[in-house]
């Protein structure tokens, strides 16, 4: 079982007038202004997916600061789930700046199915992880729904990138101590929090926060895979960043990466299998068939 944790799809009418897209938001033209910078619909991500083995990924939009594009990725989303339901995992993307708007776009998010919030992209929506706050509104919807939460980080050291942002990790241990109970899945090795899980007092701050390994080929040596499994091998989850990276490509590199055949094995699912609570939601699901068909 192979689950890609962090894979962003864009509806066909944005990819066709991605220009307008570039013009109403700054961070979305950080990223996606350079036309080399690959954009995916469902479809595409798909066929990716079939090439490269991988049976499962969780899909989102992109971070917007405005509401309303909020709303028209999370439909193409909810869309995108109806339509391969065995293949795609939603997460709806709101912005937290927006306080109560966001609140009921949870709201609609969790009733249309999706099982998680991100990528949250506090630098580009205006925003801090660690704003008690900001924070409380959108954190407190999703313990209600019982939603995970996944945000973008970065390094505080090392090269610039478009949409690099400073979610770093004092901002994302500061985030775990503020609001032990949610769940958070930390994008790029959590800027390196992985790292800090040595301490023993931010390992125990941290028993809710998992990370993944999007992006990894453009950030670390390949070493980190191994490493990362010695003492966190629960808490790594195998994800892309598809567009920007294929799965083919990172599954690949895993594998050289020569770790223990179960550790890699978890890694590329099991740890995704059991954040996503999958075995209880099969159940659940079974239960809801009974109950509806008396
Ligand atoms: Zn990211």
């Amino acid at each position: 079982m192979i689950i890609d944790f962090h894979t962003h799809i864009t509806a066909p009418e944005i990819i066709a007038r991605r220009d307008e897209y570039l013009v109403r938001d700054a961070w979305f033209r950080d990223l996606y202004g350079n036309p080399q910078a690959r954009l995916s619909s469902a479809e595409q991500l798909i066929v990716a997916m079939d090439a490269a083995g991988v049976d499962q990924s969780v899909v989102f939009g992109f971070g917007w600061r405005d509401m309303d594009l909020c709303r028209r990725d999370n439909d193409y989303v909810m869309e995108a789930v109806a339509r391969y339901p065995d293949r795609l995992f939603g997460f709806g993307i709101v912005n937290p700046a927006a306080g109560a708007e966001a609140v009921r776009e949870i709201e609609r998010c969790a009733a249309g199915g999706l099982l998680g919030l991100g990528e949250l992209m506090p630098d580009g929506q205006g925003y801090r992880l660690d704003d008690e706050k900001a924070m409380a509104p959108v954190v407190e919807a999703a313990l209600d729904h019982d939603l995970l939460l996944l945000t973008h980080c970065s390094e505080p050291v090392g090269h610039l990138y478009p949409g690099k942002g400073t979610v770093t990790p004092d901002e994302v241990i500061r985030f775990a101590r503020l609001f032990p109970g949610a769940t958070l899945i930390c994008a790029h090795w959590g800027g390196g929090t992985i790292f800090y899980e040595l301490m023993p007092e931010v390992s125990r701050l941290m028993c809710n926060v998992y990370y993944d390994t999007a992006a990894s080929l453009y950030l670390y040596q390949d070493d980190i895979f191994g490493l990362a499994a010695r003492w966190a091998p629960g808490k790594v989850l195998f994800a892309t960043d598809y567009p920007l990276l294929t799965p083919q490509r990172v599954i690949r590199r895993m594998r050289e990466a020569r770790m223990p055949e179960a550790t890699l094995r978890r890694m590329l699912g099991g740890n995704a299998w059991r954040v996503l609570k999958l075995g209880q939601r099969s159940a659940c699901d079974a239960e809801g068939k009974e109950v509806s068909a008396r």
